[in-house]
């Protein structure tokens, strides 16, 4: 049945690209094995290993870019990364001049406050101009440090953001048969609300490091290159990954020099963004309030966005992830839709098919107020359950089976 079905997608996404079309052919034979590689790698995933990851981040507060424990953090997360062989890490630098988030006053979307008529907040459900019948809760950006409880983050995230240079880091799997082309696996690692930014973006910065971890074994091989990116300054604007595609779309496909083989920005296959992976409580009650465990019909919201210029491609996309999520996910199945935003593949949505995974669907229900941890001094390590890292694992696990057929992944002999 699930082979049967990633047949069908394959056949989709190969009319669409004949390369991509030639790579999932490749995967599906593996799929057919019972001993895929594609099998294994899932497995090299675990919830302990997420959770300490999460738990790592968290060291360095609520991440604010402009800010020396976000500087603090890029440097750990690439540390990370090159301990998990990832070694090539590079930094993108670019200037970042504006403000963390916009008061409320003049910020018609008071929810996230990073501009743009989409935003949860006053426009009542997240900007759609049809709203579905939604419970709604509080949103809204926490802007005073005072108010987190716990005084040892108070103290980590007492340094105030200012303007000036930006850093963000990325490393790259080298494909063995096409370096020259490339997938990017991404979640941004900046966050602001004074807690520590444990889900918002710690789970989707994780969970890229973790595919990282795995992808990057010494006994692992892929025929296309993966580029994991941690993007800075999403939540101004998704300045750090607008910085990232300003300065590298024109290098696409480029090899430097002439004759070496490199690469330095393999043309781009796809954009994956991971962004708040662990929460989906269900819908806020009469009173506001969210329910306080998992909710058992939890899921993983895979999202494109239905009006880019790479729509068609993007929706296929989707689709594949949600059938590899059937494949390797062990607890919560995936759901697609058609209203990604407000997240750093918007920067890449109208270049190349792009899709964000995340816990709920941003505008309808986490702009409805369903995740009260969003921005607030309670996204903390100790607020989650294994219940809640679960649901980021599973989305682990969905990317990495999606990814590995389609950039060919092999375990050497
Ligand atoms: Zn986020």
């Amino acid at each position: 049945m699930h082979t049967r079905t990633l047949l069908v997608t394959a056949c989709w996404l190969g009319a669409v690209s004949a390369a991509r079309g030639q790579e999932l052919v490749r995967g599906f034979a593996a799929v057919r094995n019972p001993d895929s590689a594609v099998t294994q790698l899932v497995g090299r995933l675990d919830l302990a290993q997420y959770k300490a990851t999460v738990k790592g981040l968290t060291q360095f507060g609520d991440r604010r870019q402009g800010t020396d424990r976000n500087r603090a953090a890029i440097d750990w997360i690439e540390a990370q990364l090159k301990s998990y062989g990832c070694t090539n890490t590079e930094r993108v630098r670019y200037e970042y001049t504006g403000r963390q988030v916009r008061p409320p006053a003049t910020d018609s979307a008071a929810g996230a406050g990073r501009g743009g008529a989409a935003n949860g907040g006053q426009r009542g459900r997240g900007g759609l101009t049809n709203p579905p019948k939604y419970g709604r809760g509080p949103t809204g950006v926490n802007m005073k440090p005072e108010v987190q409880p716990d005084t040892a983050l108070q103290r980590i995230n007492a340094q105030p953001d200012t303007p000036g240079p930006r850093e963000e880091v990325f490393c790259t799997k080298i494909g063995t048969t096409h370096p020259e082309e490339m997938y990017i696996v991404a979640g941004h690692m900046d966050g602001h609300g004074y807690g520590a930014a444990a889900n918002d973006d710690g789970s989707g910065t994780a969970l890229v490091m973790q595919l990282a971890r795995v992808l990057n074994a010494p006994d692992v091989q892929t025929d296309r290159s993966i580029r994991f990116a941690l993007w800075n300054n999403e939540e101004t604007g998704l300045n750090g990954a607008h910085a990232y595609v300003d300065q590298r779309k024109d290098l696409q496909g480029k090899e430097a020099p002439a004759g070496s083989g490199k690469y330095p920005e393999p043309k781009w296959l796809g954009m994956i963004q991971h962004d708040m992976m662990m929460f989906d409580h269900g819908m806020p009650g009469a009173d506001g309030k969210v329910p306080a465990e998992q909710r058992r019909e939890a899921d993983v919201n895979i999202e494109f966005a239905g009006t880019s210029t790479f729509a068609a491609d993007a929706a296929k996309l989707a689709f594949f992830f949600r059938t590899a999520n059937d494949k390797y996910a062990t607890d919560y199945p995936a759901a697609v839709g058609d209203r990604m935003s407000n997240t750093d593949s918007d920067a890449f949505k109208d270049l190349v098919p792009a899709i964000s995974l995340r816990e709920n669907e941003r505008l309808a229900q986490i702009g409805a107020g369903w995740d009260p941890q969003w921005h607030q001094p309670s996204d903390v390590f100790s607020t989650y359950s294994d219940k809640d890292f679960r649901l980021g694992l599973n989305a682990a696990q969905t990317t990495l089976g999606a990814i590995a057929h389609l950039a060919g992944a092999k375990i050497k002999k």
